[in-house]
């Protein structure tokens, strides 16, 4: 694997592949590497072309200073994660490389309705961040096809409205992978590695409620089964942010069942100081 720290070095060398006639292929994160990632890395490669990692703890997407600082970041081991699974190319910036005049003279994009709710609502200006950050990872890579994980339901969203933004729909395709998961259903993330071994025990019951949730939908009503898990949530001393059912292709929030459209259920909760999220389509 090829590893590229600054934006020119690796513009040049996709250039040089791309007149070659290959694909590019580009799996944008934020390092702490697990085997989600490493599923769309592996998904990449089943198709020909280069594959390109970036591994970028982006400032502007934050928040929570806190859950900045406390991000973590694990190079050496994200080095050989990659090397285990074929990536080609690893993108290693630095913040000035990305934001060479500085975070605050960034370009914002305007998402509408898919940042003011949900992840929008309890992390303000985190989208804006989202965006600027895969706006100017998209410039340099300039790929043919972005991985994305459904891990990040809402963010796939807000970044297919991005490639519309930027005029790049036509160019770029995204690839959404299925969420990885743990044995008992945890749906594998970086903050994981911050949980203790009893918060890691209780982080399960995120996806518990998911399936309850999916396995209540024709007999009980959403509100019933959401009172339901935030109970338990919060029994167990869990503080959740929202679980929500939403139109699956428009994030409209819905207040009941329905099954004839395609539904989404979401959940966001602490664990003690860990904030996860987590999805699951309810009629895939
Ligand atoms: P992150 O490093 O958290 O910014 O994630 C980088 C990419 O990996 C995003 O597209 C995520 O949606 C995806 N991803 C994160 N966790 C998982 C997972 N458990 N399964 C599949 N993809 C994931």
């Amino acid at each position: 694997m090829i590893v590229f720290k600054k934006a020119a070095d690796l513009i040049a060398y996709l250039t040089s592949k791309k007149a070659e006639g290959e694909i590019i292929h580009f799996v944008p994160t934020m390092g702490a590497l697990h085997q989600g990632h490493q599923s769309l890395v592996s998904l990449a490669k089943k198709a020909s072309g280069i594959t390109v990692c970036s591994i970028f703890v982006n400032p502007t997407q934050f928040n929570d200073t806190k859950d900045f600082e406390k991000y973590p970041i694990t190079i050496a081991e994200d080095i050989e994660a990659l090397d285990e699974v074929g990536c080609d190319v690893l993108f290693l910036p630095s913040v000035d490389e990305i934001y060479p005049k500085g975070t605050k003279q960034q370009a914002t994009f305007d998402f509408g309705y898919l940042e003011t709710v949900l992840e929008g609502a309890h992390r303000p200006g985190h989208f804006k961040g989202v965006g600027q950050v895969v706006a100017r990872l998209l410039e340099i890579v300039a790929p043919d096809k972005m991985y994305l994980g459904q891990k990040d339901y809402q963010q796939c969203m807000v970044l297919k409205k991005l490639l519309e933004l930027i005029g790049k729909k036509e160019t770029i395709q995204i690839i959404t992978a299925p969420t990885i998961r743990e044995a008992d259903g945890l749906a594998m993330s970086s903050r994981n590695r911050r949980l203790s071994i009893p918060q890691r025990t209780l982080a399960g019951l995120l996806y518990q409620c998911l399936i309850s949730i999916q396995a209540k939908q024709h007999n009980e009503s959403f509100d019933i089964v959401k009172k339901e898990c935030l109970d338990l949530l919060k029994s167990k001393n869990l503080e959740p942010e929202y679980i929500a059912l939403v139109h699956a292709d428009t994030l409209e929030i819905l207040h009941e069942f329905d099954a004839a459209i395609p539904m989404v259920a979401l959940i966001a909760s602490k664990v003690g100081e860990v904030r996860l999220i987590d999805n699951l389509l309810l009629n895939p």
